[in-house]
């Protein structure tokens, strides 16, 4: 008798992050994500937002309680090879998270500091920022923000000494991504022990896009749950999100929605 072979197992992500019903950002984002990229995603909600492609018309916290229970059902049942977190909303989600990292401080982590909606719409409760550094930075592997939450987490307008800030906050890696500034091209800075390592230029593509952020951390946690060394990871994850873009298709009255297949 033949042993019985063993099914190939794909890498697992866990995504701790918000619900859009649009599935253009959030955890319907991170989930096409890591599908695309042959990653099992798994999920542990944090709010639900009412959103479309045109705006985010309100949002429900979920209970900490149960977003932590979620995650630890998770946590407790399989190997996962790295933790994407992106809305959190509180700083009592930010405070359950951070007491569920420290029971599995062996993973890495990839946090998108989410502050506001890409149409703008604050998806923050009050003491979110002050939270985000105190608790979480220590705990995280990269942090992607976009340029202006970068400003704001480190209260710093010079983005080079934002990235470096945050650094020393305890982010091991600070990867501040460009789309938001103007010029054809766009300029992603990463950031390692509180130096620049490298400036990443794309051209800047023109449309409004639903989850270009999510796509990114998720890509990122992809590719380090696939065991890239982090440099490499964010270099395919800052691809794969361009390609996503250059392709992204309208289907609603506003933003349109990255192709993740
Ligand atoms: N997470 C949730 C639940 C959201 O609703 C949003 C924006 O609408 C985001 C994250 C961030 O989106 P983006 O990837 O555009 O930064």
């Amino acid at each position: 008798n033949f042993p019985m072979s063993v099914p190939a197992r794909p890498p697992v992500v866990l995504s701790i992050a918000g619900s859009d019903p649009s599935a253009g950002a959030g955890l319907q984002a991170d989930l096409l994500t890591l599908a695309s990229l042959g990653v099992h995603g798994c999920t542990a909600v944090t709010a639900l937002t009412v959103q479309n492609s045109e705006n985010v018309h309100a949002y429900t916290p979920v209970d900490p309680r149960d977003t932590w229970a979620q995650a630890r059902a998770v946590l407790e049942d399989m190997a996962v090879h790295a933790i994407k977190i992106g809305m959190l909303g509180s700083a009592a989600m930010v405070e359950a998270v951070s007491h569920l990292l420290a029971a599995y401080p062996r993973i890495p982590v990839v946090l998108d500091p989410v502050l506001a909606a890409g149409g703008g719409a604050s998806l923050a409760g009050a003491g979110l920022r002050e939270a985000l550094v105190a608790e979480l930075l220590p705990r995280v592997t990269v942090l992607t923000p976009n340029g202006p939450e970068a400003q704001s987490l480190a209260g710093l307008h010079d983005l080079e000494a934002a990235g470096c800030w945050l650094n020393r906050r305890g982010a091991q890696w600070v990867l501040i991504s460009g789309g938001h500034g103007d010029g054809p091209v766009l300029e992603n800075r990463l950031f390692h022990d509180a130096v620049l390592r490298r400036t990443i230029r794309q051209s800047r593509l023109s449309g409004r896009y639903h989850g270009s952020g999510c796509t990114l951390a998720s890509a990122l946690a992809a590719g380090i749950a696939k065991g890239l060394p982090v440099e490499q990871a964010v270099l395919a994850a800052l691809d794969f999100t361009h390609d996503c873009l250059l392709h992204a298709y309208p289907l609603g009255k506003g933003q349109y929605f990255p192709d993740r297949f």
